[in-house]
């Protein structure tokens, strides 16, 4: 029986190529995000026995929610990937509050929604593997993304801390920090200009993420690490 995993964000982008990669490997998929229909048509495209389903991650009562269906209609989960994010890109003294709190609360309070119900299921397993998406500029910083860098800082810590929580249950925890990717949120990017900061002189592609989160996934040595996957960026800024 394959592996059951929960791919939040899973509609699109990195985590539908995430979950396109696990489908490959025989898991058993639950695709979550918003806007249900573009969840159910990434289900479908990945063949009979997924699920698809609405949630907000930012709101405990429908992650809680979702969590319980896919327990109905997959059984219990053993990965759990969060690839949920928005960006408002800005400089600080021209965002708005509103635009603050909608990234806090998808990227970092969204993550650790989906972490705690999927642990109690783990828990009870013994065992279970998280990877949460964060991003380069959590670890670097970057002009015009202070609020969402901060987000992506605070689950390195968050995973790291949750890693040494659950360690002794055999679940582990990692992040993977992905540079510029092709997908619909790096879309309006001027990528002539930014790629020449890229040592690899391109961006990445959705399917280039996945095989670094897959890898963590199946991995059994590996906790509390963070994953670059930046094709470079970071040796150059
Ligand atoms: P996309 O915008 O292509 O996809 C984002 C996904 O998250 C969609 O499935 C979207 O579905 C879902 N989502 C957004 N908000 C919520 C929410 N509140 N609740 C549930 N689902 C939500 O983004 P990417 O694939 O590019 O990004 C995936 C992750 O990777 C994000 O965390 C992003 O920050 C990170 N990342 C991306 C990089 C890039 O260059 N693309 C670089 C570094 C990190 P819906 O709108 O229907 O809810």
């Amino acid at each position: 029986m394959g592996k059951v995993c929960a791919v939040f964000g899973g509609s699109r982008g990195i985590g539908r190529a995430v979950a396109e990669l696990l489908a490959q490997k025989g898991c058993r998929l639950a695709i979550l995000a918003r806007n249900l229909d573009m969840a159910q048509s990434t289900a479908r495209h990945l063949g009979a026995g997924h699920l698809a389903l609405s949630c907000d991650v930012s709101r405990e009562q429908e992650v809680q929610k979702a969590f319980e269906e896919m327990q109905r209609n997959l059984g219990p989960i053993n990965y759990l990937v969060n690839a949920a994010g928005i960006n408002r890109d800005g400089l600080l003294l021209r965002t708005k509050t509103e635009d603050m709190i909608a990234q806090i609360h998808t990227n970092l309070l969204g993550t650790m929604l989906t972490c705690k119900a999927a642990l109690k299921v783990m828990i009870q397993q013994q065992g279970g593997a998280i990877v949460n998406i964060g991003s380069i500029v959590g670890l670097k910083g970057n002009s015009g993304q202070s609020v969402y860098s901060a987000t992506k800082a605070g689950l390195v810590g968050f995973s790291r801390s949750l890693a040494k929580e659950v360690a002794k249950k055999q679940i582990r925890v990692n992040v993977v920090a992905p540079g510029f990717i092709h997908t619909e949120m790096t879309a309006h990017l001027e990528e002539d200009q930014l790629k020449k900061a890229i040592l690899l002189g391109r961006f990445g592609e959705p399917h280039e993420v996945a095989q670094a989160v897959v890898f963590l996934l199946e991995s059994s040595y590996i906790t509390g690490s963070v994953l670059v996957v930046d094709g470079g960026l970071q040796l150059m800024t």
